[in-house]
C-alpha cells in the first residue's frame, strides 16, 4: 500500500469514527465511506436498514422514522400541557375530550351550564370562558344587592302575539312603571305590552337567577330572532305562553 492509498483509507476511516461519534445510537460497523455526496448505509436498533448522503449524517440528521417520533412526542407534550393549562385556568369547564391544534385555532369544551362550547384557544388561555358564562357574570354584578323586577309580558303586534321574561332594576319607579319605562320605545311605537306577572326581589341576583332557569327550562319554544316584535331580547322571548300557571309570584 502506498503512502496515497494508506492515507485515503484512513480518511475512509475518520469519516466513519466522526459519524460513530455524532451517532452513538447507530450502527456504522456495515458502512462505507465512498464520498461526501454519496450515500452511507446505517443500521438503526430499532428501524433497521437505512441509507442517507453523508454530509446530511455530518449535519446531524440520522433515521427519519426516529426524528418523526421524537417530534410526535414533543408535539403530545405541547398539547398536553396546552390542555392542562386551560384546566388550571378553566376547573368548572370539562377538557376531556378536548383536541388542541394550535393556538390560534378553536377548541371544543363542555360548560356545566351551557354545554358544547368551541371556542379560540388563544380567548380560553387569555382567561375568557364561554360568553354566555361571561354574560352571566356581568349580569351578576349588575344586579347583586339591587332591587330587582323580573317580569313576563305579552307582546303584540297585528301579526304576532309572543312572550318574554326579563329582569330590571326597580330605581325609583313602581315596579308596573318600571317595566313600562323599559319598554317605553316599543309603547311609543303602537306596540301591545301587556305586564302579566311580576315580581320584586331585594337582591336582584334571585331575579336572575330565576329569569335563567325559566329560559333554560323553555328553551324549546325561544323565538327566532327574524321573527321578533322587540328589537332586542331574542334570548328572553318565546313563540308561546310558557308560564301558563303565573309562577313568578
Ligand atoms: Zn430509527
Ligand atoms: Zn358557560
Amino acid at each position: 500500500m502506498n503512502e496515497n492509498n494508506q492515507n485515503a483509507s484512513l480518511n475512509k476511516k475518520k469519516a466513519i469514527d466522526d459519524l460513530i461519534l455524532l451517532h452513538p445510537n447507530y450502527d456504522f460497523s456495515k458502512s462505507v465511506y465512498k464520498g461526501s455526496l454519496n450515500k452511507i448505509i446505517f443500521y438503526c436498533n430499532i428501524h433497521g436498514k437505512q441509507s442517507k448522503r453523508y454530509t446530511n449524517l455530518k449535519n446531524g440528521t440520522a433515521c427519519i422514522l426516529c426524528s418523526n417520533e421524537k417530534l410526535s412526542k414533543l408535539n403530545m407534550l405541547d398539547e398536553k400541557k396546552a390542555i392542562d393549562d386551560l384546566i388550571l385556568l378553566h376547573p368548572n369547564y370539562d377538557f376531556s375530550k378536548s383536541v388542541y391544534i394550535d393556538s390560534g385555532s378553536k377548541i371544543t369544551y363542555i360548560c356545566p351550564e351551557h354545554g358544547l362550547n368551541n371556542v379560540f384557544y388563544n380567548n380560553l388561555k387569555a382567561g375568557k370562558g364561554c360568553l354566555s358564562c361571561a354574560r352571566k357574570l356581568s349580569a351578576k354584578n349588575y344586579y347583586e344587592n339591587k332591587k330587582t323586577i323580573i317580569y313576563y309580558i305579552k307582546i303584540e303586534n297585528d301579526f304576532f302575539i309572543q312572550y318574554k321574561i326579563g329582569v330590571c332594576l326597580k330605581k325609583r319607579f313602581t315596579s308596573e312603571n318600571a317595566i313600562k319605562n323599559r319598554y317605553h320605545t316599543e309603547i311609543k311605537n303602537k306596540i301591545k305590552i301587556e305586564i302579566l306577572d311580576f315580581k320584586l326581589y331585594e337582591n336582584g341576583i334571585e331575579a336572575y337567577d330565576l329569569e335563567q332557569l325559566i329560559i333554560k327550562n323553555n328553551q324549546n319554544n325561544l323565538i327566532l330572532k327574524e321573527n321578533m316584535i322587540l328589537d332586542s331580547g331574542f334570548t328572553e322571548t318565546f313563540n308561546m305562553n310558557v308560564l301558563n300557571e303565573f309562577i313568578l309570584n
